[in-house]
């Protein structure tokens, strides 16, 4: 087995234990293999050893490796936007990805929707929460979330799935819990007005098993996975 195939077998197996601690079935959590930065060939391993979902955070370079695997004739993967969105890449994030996490704002989900091409399915979308991280210039205060949500549920391109956050580092498990919990608790308010969201795109390598605890249906990992990234490995807000 690879190094990468070993890390992926050691996290699904850290996910299955933090969800039967807390009684939830395993199967809902899934793993996102953050391959941010990394070469296709790491990628590779990933596939190889049964992963499929896939985070990129910079445009361009996630748009290369989605046509270079379509190209291999490689399907059944899907890709995820995790990056911060401006609105002059929107095109193609609309044209490639399947999912993107980072929608903060009615207007980038306009575009998103308009430039889905027709004969795709929706682009699937999860609006990103400001939960804790003031300074951060991304993701919506949480008072906001019922007018974007009723907005982006109209747009006929996107499909609202849910939310997300990258909430600030914090190393207390407790505390890490309650700010995960702020999360679910909207979470479950939308997922009561809109029936097809359910995705809570929450939890990283250090908080993923509050994260899980709270309610998370997606965990975001990369270093865990492929090893550290040359550039610097905070998310960019
Ligand atoms: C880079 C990134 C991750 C993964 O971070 P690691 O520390 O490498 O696990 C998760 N979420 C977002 C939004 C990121 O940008």
């Amino acid at each position: 087995m690879s190094d990468i195939a070993h890390n992926i077998a050691r996290i699904q197996r850290q996910i299955s234990a933090a969800a039967e601690r807390c009684g939830r079935l395993p199967e809902e959590v899934t793993l996102l293999a953050v391959s941010k930065t990394k070469p296709a060939s790491a990628i590779e391993e990933a596939i190889a050893a049964g992963q499929r979902a896939f985070g990129e955070n910079y445009v361009q370079e996630g748009v290369e490796k989605i046509q270079r695997f379509a190209s291999a004739g490689i399907t059944g993967l899907t890709w995820h936007f995790i990056g911060p969105l401006q609105s002059n890449k929107s095109r193609l994030v609309a044209e490639y990805f399947d999912w993107c996490h980072t929608v903060d704002r009615l207007r980038i989900a306009a575009r998103l929707s308009e430039q889905r091409p027709a004969g795709m399915a929706p682009l699937n979308v999860l609006i990103q929460i400001n939960i804790s991280d003031e300074q951060s210039k991304s993701g919506i205060r949480p008072d906001e979330l019922d007018t974007l949500a009723a907005q982006v549920a109209t747009l006929p391109g996107v499909r609202l799935r849910g939310l997300m956050a990258i909430p600030a580092p914090e190393t207390d498990w407790q505390r890490q819990f309650d700010v995960a919990r702020q999360m679910a608790l909207a979470f479950n308010r939308l997922k009561y007005r809109y029936p097809q969201v359910d995705t809570l795109s929450l939890g990283m390598t250090d908080d993923m098993d509050a994260a899980i605890a709270a309610g998370s249906t997606m965990v975001r990992i990369g270093t865990a996975i492929f090893g550290a990234r040359s550039t610097p490995p905070r998310p960019q807000h």
